[in-house]
């Protein structure tokens, strides 16, 4: 009887979980097809920091890295977005955004989250360049010079005191909005010697991708030489609660030791599983959720044996 799926494993998100899932699973010789919905998260980055082995690559160079080698090895990058999935008898029915449907015996979302992004003129030139979300990434380059923390949420006491880590010269801006803050949070940031301004941030300055400063509403310019945001994100877990997937109290999706959802057959690698958002981690989540899946499909014969 002919094979009525279409792949062994689809895997949703060709960012870091998701290709080097399917880098181990076509080692194990397993067939492969990565649905890549556009750019992974960090794709502004100028440098990934902190993945041991690289210096200067970028977010970019290093996905086209990853997508030529799960390429030489013979997986499948299928440039279109996975709108709908559904569980049939024995697998899943995936619906791509150019109609294509596709059906697949085991299932990884790696689907990542969205930032939201400050809405600043010219935060296209700086962002990923000196202007930031992740100050354990991208603290370290900026560490003793002026930085502007962009937040008003409840964690923007939390989030300058973290980037004050790097520097002394911390300053909060919450950009027009009353900051969801506690006297004793303001308090507790003067006495930290972190600064904080209420006026609505017009543009960022400074040239070629390096910030020199924040212009504010009253023409003053706040000088930075870096900017960090924290104004909130959004997991990508559309799919996961169309399959009807447990998630998790931060609304990312919960998985076991093993990366595997409370859905038999599906797996989650990366932020989009909640873990610590590096893209280390992200990458050594879609490996634990690759050698799971191929211990599930162990008993069937790899692909190039013999009938
Ligand atoms: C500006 C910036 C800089 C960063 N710098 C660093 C750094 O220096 N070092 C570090 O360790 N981490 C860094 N990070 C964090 C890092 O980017 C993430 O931890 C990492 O990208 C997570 O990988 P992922 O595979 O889970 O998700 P992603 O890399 O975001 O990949 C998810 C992919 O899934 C795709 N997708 C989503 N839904 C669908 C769908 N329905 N169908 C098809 N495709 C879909 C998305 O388009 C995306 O390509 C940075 C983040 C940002 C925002």
């Amino acid at each position: 009887m002919s094979d009525p799926f279409d792949v062994e494993t689809g895997i949703v998100g060709a960012g870091y979980a998701g290709l080097s899932a399917a880098l181990f699973l076509r080692r194990h010789r397993i067939k492969v097809t990565v649905f890549d919905g556009g750019p992974p998260r960090n794709h502004a980055a100028i440098q990934v920091h902190g993945y041991l082995g690289l210096r200067s690559t970028s977010a970019n160079e290093l996905i086209a890295i990853g997508r030529r080698q799960v390429d030489e090895l013979g997986g499948r990058l299928e440039g279109c977005r996975i709108e709908r999935a559904e569980t049939i008898e024995g697998g899943f029915l995936l619906a791509g955004s150019n109609g294509t449907q596709w059906r697949v015996r085991r299932l990884l979302l790696a689907t990542g989250v969205r930032d939201q992004l400050p809405d600043i003129e010219r935060l296209d030139e700086f962002y990923g360049r000196s202007v930031h979300v992740c100050p354990h990434c991208d603290g370290y380059e900026w560490r003793d010079r002026p930085i502007a923390v962009i937040s008003w949420n409840e964690s923007s006491r939390d989030f300058a005191s973290k980037v004050s880590h790097w520097s002394r010269q911390v300053t909060l801006l919450t950009d027009g909005r009353s900051p969801e803050l506690s006297a004793d949070d303001r308090a507790w940031l003067d006495q930290k010697g972190i600064a904080m301004r209420t006026a609505t941030i017009t543009r960022f300055e400074g040239r070629d991708g390096q910030l020199d400063g924040l212009r504010l509403e009253d023409g003053s310019v706040l000088r930075a030489d870096a900017a960090f945001f924290s104004l909130g994100e959004e997991c990508q877990t559309g799919l996961a609660q169309q399959l009807g997937c447990r998630l998790g109290e931060s609304g990312s999706i919960e998985v076991d030791d093993e990366q595997h959802t409370s859905v038999d057959g599906v797996w989650a690698a990366g932020d989009v599983a909640g873990d610590s958002q590096f893209a280390v981690i992200a990458a050594a989540q879609g490996v634990k959720a690759a050698l799971d899946i191929h211990r599930t499909l162990a008993p069937r014969e790899p692909e190039s044996h013999p009938a």
